[in-house]
């Protein structure tokens, strides 16, 4: 399959195609075109393309929209015929997008919404998604997302200690560079030999931007950015971590407004704000000749990815990879030196002939570590553009509907009664108090209560959920069901032959009805997102949980699509413990959808 891969920022465009198919590893792809356009200008810009030794030149186009409609000329200019789907790098996919997503006008409105969270990027990213839509009107075009590899994060790593209505405005730490975090643990474990999910691994992605990431068996379980790419390490202008506070006394001492302070923590912090001078390269040279703002800048920045390291190692109790990546981490032998200095309490200690002698030619992930060091040390170039090309390979292989993302909400035990059920608890001709809307249209929480007993105990306070039905049910855990004392079967909804009697007690009086079921996992689904994901009622599906610090799959999970359905995954409490799931998570099916045997009493 051959990708043609954008990476858009707001004065520059990078793009690349590759030859690759989904299941390869990343050494069989094979990159077979790599331009760039940037410094546009009223004259033109400057075009560079080339693999190996890439070339120089000027070229007529002085935006980047014009540089963009000239890609298929120049891939025809370079002899490079059709393409099959486009993967465009989007900084932002909130916690919306944890994969390669198919952009069509939905997603794209879906991305659109997400600009706020991401001014300076996401704007840059989409205007290229959109002329790349009209040059290939036919051709399938795929995001994917810096922040997607970091949705993984537990609600430790990802939440900050702020007020609740902030955080109910989507404050939280989101990560980025994930893409590249993402390739570069791949690379180190097929360079080592090992399978990714053995190893406790950190990334340090140290180039204009700067990030570390810690990854645990594969999964990315904290990240030094943060809700914006501001927070972390130093960068070339970026502060990385500040105390909040400066905001406040900042603008009241120097009189500074938001737009100019956030303008200066992006722009004229880091590197550039401590000596003048944004590339590394810079900074180390003047410091040689003594400079002595350039050498309190590397110290900092060395002492600052000196902390992450020993930070994340904690948080993943042990480390057993290191790998620099970015033109600071592949170039810079000193700085990754500094950085590892005096870490050899925990394992790391660099072979400092290898450490100076690193070549990376031919995608080369070479180890500096000492011989003998307990935590294997790599260097390796990034390749977003081919991670890009490989998720999205990956995601168009996939059989439709796999992918999909769903929400999960988490049922507690409750019952739905029928009307001689409200007449034996409440009073004949009761009629329950409507409370809280559920998410499906048209039910509801009552205000009422009943209690619910068995031969072992009674559960009190038990949700009766609205409207009336004609037959009584009632749904539980597990757990409650050893906390009745009563076996409740695993059932669908409304399938209630021969179900165990339980007795129910309200205001009015009891009732010994049958009905006693623990719900199986389910999908309510709207007709349209069915279509959309290619799958139909009664359907069975596996999903996988996301963002819940544990991976877990659930198997089997029956899709009820229905008029007026809200798309969400009801799992009980038993199931949402085992996730570490509160309240509310996500999922994405992951295993096709099979057509589903008679469960009426399948035992779970
Ligand atoms: P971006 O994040 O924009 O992709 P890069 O990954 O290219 O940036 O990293 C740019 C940084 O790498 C600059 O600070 C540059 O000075 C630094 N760099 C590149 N080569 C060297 C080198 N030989 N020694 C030290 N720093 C280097």
């Amino acid at each position: 399959m051959r990708i043609l891969v954008f990476n858009a920022g707001s004065s520059s465009l990078k793009f690349g195609v590759f030859d690759l198919n989904a299941g390869e590893t990343l050494d069989q792809a094979k990159h077979i075109f790599k331009g760039s356009f940037d410094r546009f200008g009223p004259k033109g810009c400057d075009y560079r393309h080339g693999i190996d030794k890439p070339v120089m030149e000027p070229a007529p186009y002085c935006t980047l929209d014009e540089a963009t409609r000239a890609v298929p000329a120049l891939l025809e200019q370079a002899g490079i015929g059709t393409i099959d789907a486009i993967g465009h790098r989007i900084a932002h996919g909130g916690d919306r997008f944890s994969a390669a997503t198919q952009l069509t006008d939905t997603t794209l409105g879906a991305i659109d919404a997400l600009t706020p969270l991401a001014p300076l990027h996401n704007p840059a990213n989409l205007a290229a998604v959109h002329v790349a839509r009209q040059v290939w009107p036919d051709l399938p075009q795929w995001a994917v997302f810096d922040t997607a590899f970091h949705l993984t994060n537990p609600a430790r790593a990802s939440t900050y200690a702020v007020p609740k209505d902030w955080r109910a405005q989507g404050l939280r730490r989101y990560g980025f560079h994930g893409t590249s975090h993402k390739y570069v643990a791949h690379r180190a474990a097929e360079v080592l030999g090992q399978q990714l999910r053995d190893l406790r691994l950190i990334s340090l992605h140290l180039g204009n931007g700067a990030s570390a990431c810690a990854i645990a068996g594969g999964i990315s379980i904290d990240s030094s950015m943060g809700m914006t790419p501001m927070e972390g390490l130093v960068m070339g202008t970026r502060s990385g971590d500040v105390d909040p506070g400066v905001f406040g006394y900042v603008q009241r001492e120097l009189g500074l407004d938001v737009a100019q302070i956030e303008d200066a923590l992006n722009r004229h912090s880091g590197l550039l704000g401590l000596t003048g001078s944004s590339d590394m390269r810079d900074v180390e040279e003047r410091a040689a000749h003594g400079d002595t703002d350039a050498q309190l800048a590397i110290h900092i920045y060395a002492y600052r990815a000196r902390k992450y390291i020993g930070a994340y190692a904690a948080a993943m109790g042990g480390l057993d990879v290191l790998v620099f990546t970015g033109g600071i981490g592949e170039n810079s032998a000193s700085m990754r030196r500094r950085i590892c200095e005096g870490l050899g309490f925990m394992g790391v200690l660099l072979d400092h002939d290898r450490n100076m002698n690193v070549d990376l030619s031919a995608r080369a992930a070479p180890q500096i570590q000492a011989y003998g060091a307990r935590v294997n040390v790599l260097v390796t170039e990034t390749a977003e553009q081919l991670m890009i090309a490989r998720e999205v390979a990956s995601a168009a292989a996939r059989p439709k509907g796999q992918g999909a993302r769903i929400p999960v909400a988490v049922s507690a035990r409750h019952v739905h009664l029928c009307r001689k059920a409200v007449d034996a608890l409440f009073g004949k001709g009761y009629e329950l108090t409507q409370g809280k809307p559920l998410r499906q249209q048209g039910h509801w929480a009552a205000v009422e209560r009943v209690a619910l007993h068995g031969p072992k105990g009674s559960l009190h306070n038990v949700a009766i959920l609205g409207p009336l039905r004609a037959r009584t049910q009632i749904e539980v855990s597990r757990t409650d069901s050893f906390a009745l004392g009563i076996d409740a079967p695993v059932r669908q909804s409304g399938k209630l032959d021969e179900t165990p009697q339980i007795r129910l007690s309200g205001p009015a009086g009891t009732l010994d009805s049958d009905g006693l079921i623990i719900a199986s996992r389910h999908i309510h689904m709207a007709p349209q997102d069915a279509g959309r994901m290619g799958v139909q009622d009664g359907d069975m599906v596996n999903v996988t949980l996301e963002a819940t610090g544990r991976d877990l799959t659930f198997t089997r999970v029956l899709v009820r699509v229905s008029e007026n359905a809200f798309t969400e995954m009801h799992i009980d409490t038993d199931e949402a413990n085992a996730a570490g799931i509160q309240g509310e998570g996500a999922g994405q099916i992951s295993a096709a959808a099979t057509v589903m045997p008679d469960m009426t009493s399948r035992p779970d």
